[in-house]
């Protein structure tokens, strides 16, 4: 997949005015009626699509999908906000990433009745998270019968026949009278329960539900990059449809560890580094450990507290991939020493001296906030 500022060829940082420039520009550049590309005109304007949308590319941003973490999740509309480009945005996203992505609407949205989605934890560290890692997760969840197949039937039955109640659709439509007059609505049919079969002579291992709960692993392939709460969908891995319905989707939902030295912002990455103050005072070379080994960091002479100095690339990849990564951000804290001997007393003695600053032995008997009042005349 293409990244977007690359597709509209503009900076990740660019404004909402450059983007639609650059949107219009190749859009008539690419336009089919023009003579252009098709193929290019849907990526171009799919793009534009998701960097106009705050919301959308903010989750481009952090998760590499605009529709947050694990492509939008289990409940509500994915695609809310999209309109009519959820084609253009499936097309785009569909498939790749380590099965995240639009498989579109199943387990009930249309026509039968499927099994439900399932969701469960992965806890991974720091490192496994920037790394990338491959888990295999314990699930517990109905799985198609193997004695009957799925079908509910008893094996060697006639197998399940259509559902007289429904006409074997799985829905049942009513008429109800309301305050707006008849209104017809309809629903999952209630004999069959949505699966417009009936089994007259069910399968005793299953009881004619065409599935038993089940104890597996599952291998998930877990894309460098996630974060905290990024959920991944493995599509057809949920629960096992009845009587031999489609299955449900398995959302395997990330959990980061919180890390000892590092904290995570976006793709950043930030720590604390603590500088005698003669370092921070005089500047040095220090080695740093980052996630990813060992890197040199230079402390400009004059360091004060809350400095922050930056390590290019050395935060978290970037979910989207190309190799991209984050910084680490490196805050920097001044120690002032403690538990002086009498020569290094001396020594900072004659340094204040030197440098015209009130000796350290003679401190001021108004104190601070003696001075204070003396500076705001209170
Ligand atoms: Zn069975
Ligand atoms: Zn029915």
């Amino acid at each position: 997949m293409r990244d977007l500022y690359e597709v509209l060829g503009v900076e990740r940082d660019a404004s909402e005015e450059d983007i639609k420039k650059a949107y219009r520009h190749k859009a008539r550049q690419e336009h089919p009626d023009a003579g252009g590309d098709s193929e290019e005109f849907k990526e171009v304007t799919a793009a534009y699509e998701v960097l106009k949308n705050p919301e959308a590319r903010a989750n481009y941003d952090r998760y590499g999908d605009p529709r947050g973490p694990g492509g939008g999740g289990g409940g509500g509309d994915p695609f809310a906000g999209f309109g009519d480009l959820q084609d253009l945005i499936d097309a785009f996203f569909g498939g790749g990433m380590g099965g995240m992505g639009g498989a579109g609407a199943r387990g009930g949205r249309s026509g039968r009745r499927g099994g439900r989605d399932a969701i469960v934890d992965v806890a991974l560290t720091l490192e496994e998270a920037a790394a990338g890692v491959r888990r295999d997760v314990e699930v517990t969840l109905p799985r198609e019968c193997d004695t009957c197949g799925g079908s509910g039937a008893k094996p060697g039955s006639s197998g399940p026949t259509r559902c007289r109640t429904c006409g074997g659709a799985g829905e049942v439509q009513q008429v109800r009278r309301s305050v707006f007059g008849q209104v017809l609505t309809a629903g999952p049919c209630p004999d069959c329960e949505g699966v417009g079969q009936a089994v007259t002579d069910p399968c005793a291992a299953c009881r004619g539900q065409g599935r038993r709960e089940v104890t597996e692993s599952v291998t998930v392939d877990v894309p460098a990059g996630v974060d905290d709460g990024t959920r991944l969908r493995l599509s057809g891995h949920g629960e096992a449809g009845r009587q031999g319905t489609a299955s449900g989707d398995l959302y395997v939902r990330v959990r980061v560890t919180p890390h000892e030295v590092f904290e995570r912002d976006g793709n950043d990455l930030h720590c604390e580094l603590r500088l005698p103050m003669t370092q921070a005072a005089l500047g040095a070379e220090l080695k740093v450990s980052t996630l990813y080994g060992e890197e040199k960091l230079s402390v400009p002479a004059g360091t004060q507290t809350g400095d922050v100095l930056a390590l290019r690339r050395q935060g978290m990849p970037k979910l989207s991939g190309g190799g991209q990564r984050g910084d680490l951000r490196v805050h920097c804290r001044v120690e002032t020493p403690t538990r002086l001997s009498e020569h290094q007393r001396d020594l900072l003695g004659q340094l204040a001296t030197e440098r015209d600053e009130e000796a350290p032995q003679g401190a001021d008997s108004r104190g601070f906030l003696g001075r204070l009042r003396e500076v705001f005349g209170g």
